[in-house]
């Protein structure tokens, strides 16, 4: 059962614009239910362009000041430390506000809370590491040095699947580098972001730095593409919205980082190690109902292997159990809304359509405990090709497609078969054909007999239409810092060029 955020102390108004909480100035309000029952979570504001507007005022304002981007890159990241250790005392209270928004069980979210702190705390450690270069002109009279200075005023859009960590990969670098923002979270999950203000209030960021519009899209987030005083736009979100997005920021050439969606392979030869294997192959799709982009949604399998693979990873995909937050025996959540359920169901439908055969799950759980939820079952597509539009496209739900391949320069064709490139895995117990295939995967993150593990330190993003830059590592800070070359003639004498 889900209960009300508000009754929990969630402040109202929602907007943070200038060190202040202030009201939609539409006066909208925005239902928030929990995923899991469809109980109403609390009511938010439901923010648009004139709220917008008003904290990109605010967040020029402060940039221009120099309030935050004059501090030493070192204070920076003591405050990113303060903060990585205010998030950890509330791990307890984000974890359950994640979980009601979300719909994903507890240890999940407590897990992302983790996560969260681990990159504030990368962050606040590496902010001071590196303060430019010297460059050698060849030149005694001349001092050049490369400076890294802050690009300015960041709008940073971000999805509902892991709402407070895709939050924390970008504000974190962000503050690292002395910018100031505006963030504008999903619609459908804005609490934690919410309580993310409070934490920077509290650490002792300087007012207007960071400021928050909670609204949808269209609404609260397209000003952000728009408005010239903005200088970047990071989005992570659908390939459709990145284009937009892109599209809109082109006009005042703003800088941009997308984050867009994946259809990740996960290739596994016959000499893999074929329990782990099969436990990761459930794990690479169906963790938190699939709804993670780098999900391993597209089985690649050898076709030696395929039948007695598929078979019991079928079986298996069976016993899944579902449930909300707090059912400790569940496995896995519901999908975030009834609107993405029915696209995950008619995602199902064109596959079988198009010739994939349904092996297991392909529609709802008959639980009637469950019936308030939306839920869908972990669901197998075998007998899949890469020509199928269910494997091009991304369904962002339990659903697993099946492809088989002959050997390694098959796998490696079928895998990159795709306008996506984000991440991917290959499982085989011959190391020099795992460096091989792993070379060869245009994707920005190979695990090898390994999926989904991520740290702080190491980039993140995508190839092809997967996005645009980095995240975390030392590149998903350069994201939001310029480079400024600095030349310093330190014997200055004429020239006589002309008429000297
Ligand atoms: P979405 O594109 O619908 O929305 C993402 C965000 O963009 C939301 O905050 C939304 O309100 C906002 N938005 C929508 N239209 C906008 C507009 N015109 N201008 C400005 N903002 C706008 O995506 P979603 O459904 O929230 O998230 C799911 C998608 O995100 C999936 O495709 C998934 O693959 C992708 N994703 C990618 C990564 C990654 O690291 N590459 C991580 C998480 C999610």
């Amino acid at each position: 059962m889900c209960h009300t955020q508000q009754a929990k102390g969630w402040s109202l108004p929602e907007n943070w614009i200038a060190g202040q909480w202030v009201s939609a100035r539409s006066g909208g309000r925005r239902e928030i239910r929990c995923p899991a029952d469809g109980t109403l979570v609390a009511e938010i504001d439901e923010s648009g362009p004139e709220d917008t507007a008003a904290a990109i005022t605010a967040a020029r304002d402060a940039f221009d000041s120099g309030s935050w981007r004059s501090m030493s890159a070192r204070e920076r990241g003591d405050l990113l430390l303060r903060v990585a250790g205010l998030l950890e005392r509330d791990t307890a209270l984000i974890a359950r506000a994640e979980s009601l928004d979300t719909g994903k069980r507890l240890v999940e979210s407590e897990y992302d809370v983790a996560d969260v702190v681990s990159v504030f705390r990368h962050f606040g450690r590496t902010a001071d590491d590196e303060a430019g270069r010297v460059v050698d002109t060849g030149n005694s009279s001349v001092v050049s040095k490369i400076v890294h200075e802050p690009v300015g005023v960041c709008g940073l859009i971000s999805p509902w699947n892991y709402p407070l960590l895709q939050v924390a990969w970008k504000v974190a670098p962000c503050l690292a580098a002395g910018n100031t923002f505006v963030l504008k979270p999903s619609e459908l999950t804005p609490h934690t972001a919410i309580h993310l203000m409070k934490v920077l209030a509290e650490a002792g960021l300087p007012d207007g730095v960071a400021n928050l519009v909670v609204g949808d899209g269209p609404g609260a987030g397209a000003p952000l593409s728009t408005d010239p005083r903005v200088d970047l736009v990071s989005f992570t979100g659908g390939l459709a919205t990145g284009k937009q997005i892109m599209a809109a920021a082109s006009a005042s050439v703003k800088k941009i980082a997308l984050e867009l969606g994946g259809k990740n392979p996960n290739i596994v030869f016959a000499d893999a190690d074929y329990d782990t294997a099969l436990d990761f192959a459930l794990t690479a799709v169906f963790l938190h109902s699939g709804q993670v982009c780098s999900a391993g949604a597209r089985l690649v399998v050898q076709d030696t292997l395929h039948d007695r693979f598929v078979d019991d990873l079928v079986a298996r995909a069976e016993r899944i159990r579902l449930g909300g937050p707090f059912d400790e025996k569940a496995e896995t959540g519901p999908l975030t809304s009834a609107q993405h359920r029915a696209k995950v169901e008619k995602y199902v439908a064109a596959g079988i359509a198009e010739g994939a055969v349904l092996r297991c799950g392909g529609r709802r759980p008959e639980d009637p405990a469950l019936a308030d939820g939306f839920y869908y079952l972990p669901t197998v597509l075998d007998g899949c090709t890469s020509q199928m539009s269910v494997t091009q496209d991304e369904s962002f739900g339990p659903v697993l497609t099946v492809e088989t391949f002959t050997d390694e320069d098959d796998a490696v064709r079928i895998a990159n078969d795709s306008i996506y490139g984000l991440a991917g895995a290959v499982w085989t117990s011959d190391g020099g054909r795992a460096e091989r295939v792993a070379a060869r995967l245009r994707m920005g993150t190979v695990w090898i007999n390994d999926y989904h593990p991520y740290v702080a330190q190491a980039e993140w993003g995508g190839y092809k239409q997967s996005g645009i830059g980095r995240e975390l590592g030392r590149a998903g800070l350069d994201e939001y810092r310029e480079t400024k070359h600095v030349w310093h003639n330190i014997n200055p004498t004429p020239q006589r060029w002309f008429a000297g």
